[in-house]
């Protein structure tokens, strides 16, 4: 039976120590650290993701401004709202939430946003330091939050097989990334890939970011693998479910990750985190 690693008890273990953190550097006289929230239209999941992020914030003594723009502003207005956020010296990072409302031009919005205060990772010159493996930018949530899974695993990346099936912006191609900057091998596997089941079997470490209920079953996974489900699914029965079937993987792999409480959680947290990370460079903490 696998190691299962839940990530809302990992999350709940950082979150204190942020919240510790933060409430020490108060005591010093600092003043508390402050994300920014925008929010463009009014998409019924970015309006229930915002809230989650704000109460996390909370929690740990990150103070949030919530930006709620109508609709019908122009691409301008958002980008001057940005590049405003960008020079105010009491906001630490700035999250825009996506997708945008459709018209918009996500790519040239994002490019607006300071690289030392975007949380999220999603820069140009943020994406281009995870590809270059250099220090000082910030990486995208879910899969640092992924990498602290995997550590709590106790998993030894150096020197693994790695494969991640999916190739997304915001989750694949980066972990992929990330696990190759610690040294793995790394394979991205994604809808074209030929005889992917025996490709997977063959990894150590197995990152599924799909969007399919259940596709990875016990073909799929070596004995004693570690395996990370990304996905957030409906089974058959309306319950939320993830890209692996736990309950058979559950005999053959290492560890691994449950749906929901897994991955799900840790995205969060690593945005708190990273919001840390940024407060600590800027106040030279
Ligand atoms: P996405 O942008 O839709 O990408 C899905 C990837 O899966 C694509 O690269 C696609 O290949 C590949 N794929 C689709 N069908 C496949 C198949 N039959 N065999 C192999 N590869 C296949 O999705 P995403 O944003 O990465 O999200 C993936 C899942 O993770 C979703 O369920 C999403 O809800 C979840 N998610 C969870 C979190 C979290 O915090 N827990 C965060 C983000 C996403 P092609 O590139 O060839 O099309």
């Amino acid at each position: 039976m696998a190691n299962i690693i839940y990530g809302n008890e990992l999350s709940k273990e950082l979150k204190e120590k942020m919240a510790l953190e933060i409430e020490d550097y108060a005591k010093k006289g600092y003043r508390l650290p402050k994300l920014a929230v925008i929010l463009v239209g009014n998409n019924h999941a970015s309006l229930s993701y915002i809230k989650g992020k704000e109460k996390a914030c909370a929690e740990i003594g990150i103070n949030t401004i919530t930006k709620h723009l109508e609709e019908d502003i122009s691409q301008e207005e958002l980008e001057n709202l940005l590049v405003d956020l960008s020079k105010d010296d009491e906001i630490d990072g700035i999250l825009l939430q996506l997708p945008l409302p459709k018209g918009f031009d996500e790519a040239r919005a994002i490019a607006c946003i300071n690289p030392d205060k975007d949380v999220d990772g999603l820069t140009p010159i943020n994406v281009g330091k995870l590809f270059l493996g250099e220090e000082g930018g910030f990486y995208p949530c879910t899969p640092l939050g992924i990498m602290e899974l995997l550590k709590k695993m106790e998993c030894e990346i150096a020197g693994k097989r790695a494969v991640v099936i999916g190739r997304s912006k915001l989750v694949g191609t980066p972990i992929a990334r990330l696990l190759q900057n610690e040294n793995a091998t790394v394979t991205i596997a994604h809808s074209k890939t030929k005889n992917i089941e025996a490709l997977c079997k063959e990894a150590d470490i197995l990152v599924v970011a799909i969007g399919r209920a259940k596709m990875v079953d016990d073909n799929y996974v070596k004995d004693g693998a570690y395996v990370i489900d990304v996905g957030i699914n409906k089974d058959e029965e309306g319950k939320l479910c993830g890209d692996v079937d736990f309950d058979k993987v559950c005999d053959i792999a290492k560890a691994i990750t449950p749906v929901p409480k897994g991955v799900g959680p840790m995205t969060i947290c690593m945005l708190l985190s990273n919001t840390l990370l940024s407060y600590k460079r800027r106040m030279v903490l």
